[in-house]
């Protein structure tokens, strides 16, 4: 199967991994909205959370964790969670992924979830959220 997500999950395209577990990968959006953006997603493939009645589940605690790690280290002041299932909900890559969006105080409330922030430093980024349950290293 010619998934980007699994490929990820195998390390054959490279990410900046946040956090991992047995069930679950985080590692950051290549495009974010926010500081931190990051996408949780199962090691299995699945297709989006209405695929299987239980992926969701299995990668609860990686998104516990890392909305934790987004709090504690990149100083967030909350978190936005997003998981789109089809097209028609703006689904882009088909494999079950979770945005974890921190949010911070200067910019403020639900529409402007998506509304990017510019000049963000993706390495800047991944530094600061190393070490926790993190492989860490550069990448996509
Ligand atoms: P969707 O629109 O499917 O909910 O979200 C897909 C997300 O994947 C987008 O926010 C997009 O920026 C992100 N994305 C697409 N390709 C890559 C990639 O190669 N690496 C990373 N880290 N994120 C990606
Ligand atoms: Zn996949």
């Amino acid at each position: 199967m010619d998934c980007l997500f699994c490929a990820i999950v195998a390390g054959d395209i490279p990410s900046r991994q946040v956090y991992a577990d047995a069930a679950a990968v985080a590692f950051l959006d290549i495009n974010p909205w926010k500081r931190g953006h990051t996408l949780v997603i199962p090691r299995r493939h699945v297709d989006d959370l209405l695929a299987a009645d239980e992926a969701l589940t299995e990668i609860a605690a990686a998104i516990n964790a890392t909305a934790r790690l987004l709090v504690d280290r990149l100083g967030a002041d909350g978190v936005n969670l997003l998981s789109s299932a089809g097209a028609v909900a703006g689904q882009e890559v088909f494999h079950l992924h979770v945005h974890l969006v921190p949010r911070y105080a200067d910019d403020p409330g639900l529409r402007a979830v998506t509304d990017r922030v510019a000049g963000i430093d993706l390495d800047e980024v991944a530094a600061a959220l190393a070490g926790a349950g993190s492989s860490g290293g550069a990448g996509r």
